[in-house]
């Protein structure tokens, strides 16, 4: 058993154009500091599959899913890039990109679901925590995570899954999913205000959403984390958890203003790993969203694997 780590080439071919911070490189980072630190030996390599998009359409609208793929098509056959709004935009890679992204965490629930893998990581992109049912918008297509948590309830017959998501952003597209479906519990802190503006007030009962203010230190978010999430976390009793895995909280993140480093993401992933081997068997798929400073990207992934993989 081990822990698995899912990409593909085609998630570094997605390009929202230059100077965009949701950039190819990102991946590149991570993996030259995963080779530099020898923790690439520790992990189960794995190639992310193309999603089935029945798998998709648990999560969003069948109508969005045939526009987007109408979209993406007709920007691959031009090759001309085309915005949807001001910082989401379309590239002649996106759409087998996007396929990739939501296809690993699906793979990746079914491998740790199946005994293969302890629990995996996915290493994709385009992110997707802010993708509604409907919408894409904030760097994000398909919502990865929420697919497969969805795969994990609907297909693999789960009745409780859990979201944790420490993106720096609130995940407004999972909570825009999972928002009064009680199979599932999210969890979040977030700076507040910030993109997207929501999640001060919680659109239901099973979305555990806490909003701080830029500036927050790593450690005030670990006691809120241990005062608020882990106390739901255990009455919720999830059999998986599910982590949105941005690591744009960082203090050298400029698309946050949080104060969080690379001991904190190794201090939440423990406790999350504590609720999982508590309660799920260990089984936790982790997908990654933002984080945008390349090398705190990297050190803090490897942070937080190295936790996942027990090196
Ligand atoms: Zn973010």
């Amino acid at each position: 058993m081990a822990t698995g780590y899912f990409s593909h080439p085609d998630c570094r071919r997605h390009d929202m154009g230059p100077g965009h911070p949701e950039c190819p490189e990102r991946l590149a980072a991570i993996e030259d500091h995963l080779i530099a630190t020898g923790l690439d030996v520790a992990l189960d390599r794995r190639e992310a599959p193309l999603v089935d998009l029945r798998d998709v359409q648990r999560a969003h609208h069948a109508g969005y899913v045939a526009h987007l793929k109408d979209v993406m098509e007709q920007v691959a056959a031009s090759g001309e890039r085309r915005a949807i709004d001001l910082d989401t935009v379309v590239g002649p890679h996106t759409w087998q990109a996007a396929l990739r992204a939501a296809g690993a965490a699906v793979a990746a629930t079914d491998a740790v679901l199946d005994g293969e893998l302890d629990n995996a990581f996915c290493a994709v992109r385009p992110p997707g925590h802010h993708a509604t049912r409907a919408q894409a918008m904030g760097f994000c297509f398909f919502n990865n995570i929420a697919v497969a948590a969805r795969h994990a309830l609907d297909v693999r017959g789960l009745q409780r899954v859990a979201v944790v998501d420490f993106d720096v952003h609130h995940g407004n597209g999972t909570e825009d999913i999972f928002a009064g479906d009680d199979r599932a519990l999210m969890v979040s802190f977030f700076q507040h205000p910030l993109y997207p503006y929501s999640g001060d007030q919680p659109a239901a009962d099973n979305m555990c959403n806490v909003p701080v203010p830029a500036y927050t230190k790593g450690m005030d978010v670990r006691e809120l984390i241990e005062m608020i999430w882990i106390p739901r976390l255990e009455r919720f009793r999830p059999q998986m958890i599910f982590i949105s895995a941005g690591f744009d909280a960082h203090r050298d993140d400029d698309l946050g203003q949080l104060g969080l480093v690379e001991a904190d993401y190794e201090w939440i992933t423990r406790r999350v790993m504590d609720v999982a081997e508590r309660y799920a068997k260990g089984r936790v798929v982790s997908s990654l969203e933002g984080g945008y400073h390349l090398g705190a990207l990297a050190r803090s992934v490897a942070a937080h694997l190295r936790v996942l993989a027990g090196v």
